[in-house]
């Protein structure tokens, strides 16, 4: 590409890398048009609204929770979003809940590592970037295939039908999906991109890991009083990962007094065959003795 500016640029993913590349392109004169399989952008920081029968609506930071940084460039960002209102500080307590002793050790003063959410769901930064002038944006695209054209000197992204979805000078991809063996486990065809086009790289992207993870969206009719902490991760238990209180979250848009809890596990031990099994084991453990969360599940 030899000027950036007027040129044409596809980014395949609107997470947080897809959407800060694409902001920073379209700032720079590049014309950007952003795919993603998603039917809205945030990718692992994506954040889900759910109906209750009764008409609550809930709101579920599904991937990461909050995010904390110590790198300068990266909080030079985060200060710009904070200014821009898309982020706020997450003052909380957080802890470790410990299987062993069912007790809850090492509580962190309140804000004593800085912890930053999106306003109004963690999905608002990739949704604002995404919205920003020069940025065009097509959902609910997967890209099938990555197609250099020799001749014309640029990339053809094409669909899972096989349908082009235009020319592009340079394409950024912002997902190892892309490349990764898990895209042909998931849809039984070879991965987009094909590593003989960028050797280079192909090498590098073996070492980064492509791990599946399930994440269990809780909600309960009253706060739960019992646990002293707004986020923990969990001690001694081989199934559960993590718990956020996401309506503890500032700027959240939830109604009335509900809880909503947030837990992961590590996909290894309970793979998809045996969900049945695996959702009992969940939620025998998630209402274990402790009788912590055995408030009513909505
Ligand atoms: C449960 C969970 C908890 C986490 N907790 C934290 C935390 O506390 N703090 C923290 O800093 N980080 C956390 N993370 C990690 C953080 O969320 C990710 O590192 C970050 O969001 C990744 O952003 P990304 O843009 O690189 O990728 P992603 O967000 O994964 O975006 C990639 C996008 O590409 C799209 N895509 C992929 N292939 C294709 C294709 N072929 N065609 C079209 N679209 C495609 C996907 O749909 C996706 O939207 C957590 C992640 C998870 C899942």
């Amino acid at each position: 590409m030899e000027s950036a500016i007027g040129s044409k640029v596809a980014v395949v993913g609107s997470g947080i890398s897809g959407a800060v590349c694409a902001s920073f392109l379209a700032k720079n004169g590049v014309s950007v048009t952003i795919f993603d399989s998603g039917r809205g952008p945030g990718g692992r920081m994506s954040t889900r609204r759910e109906i209750t029968e009764d008409g609550k609506e809930l709101y579920f930071d599904h991937g990461a929770p909050f995010f904390a940084s110590t790198n300068k460039d990266v909080m030079a960002l985060v200060s710009e979003w904070e200014a821009r209102g898309l982020v706020v500080e997450w003052k909380e307590k957080f802890g470790i809940y410990d299987y062993v002793s069912t007790k809850f050790v090492d509580i962190e003063k309140e804000g004593s590592s800085k912890k930053f959410v999106g306003i109004p769901g963690m999905n608002a930064i990739c949704l604002t970037m995404c919205r920003e002038p020069g940025i065009e944006t097509m959902f609910g695209v997967t890209v099938g295939t990555l197609q250099w054209l020799e001749e014309k000197k640029s990339w053809l992204p094409v669909d899972m039908d096989g349908q082009s979805l235009g020319q592009f000078d340079a394409v950024v991809v912002s997902d190892i999906y892309v490349t990764s063996p898990r895209f042909t486990a998931v849809t039984g065809r070879p991965p987009p991109l094909d590593m003989m086009l960028v050797p280079e790289l192909a090498f590098k992207l073996q070492e980064v890991p492509a791990l599946p993870c399930l994440t269990l969206m809780l909600a309960f009719e009253e706060p739960l009083p019992s646990i002293p902490v707004r986020g923990f991760s969990f001690k001694n238990s081989d199934v559960l990962s993590w718990a956020f209180c996401d309506s503890s979250k500032p700027g959240r848009c939830a109604t009335r007094h509900v809880t909503v809890f947030k837990i992961c596990f590590s996909f290894y031990h309970y793979n998809l065959d045996r969900a049945s099994t695996s959702y009992r084991h969940i939620k025998s453990e998630c209402t274990m003795d402790n009788g912590y969360t055995s408030g009513q599940w909505l």
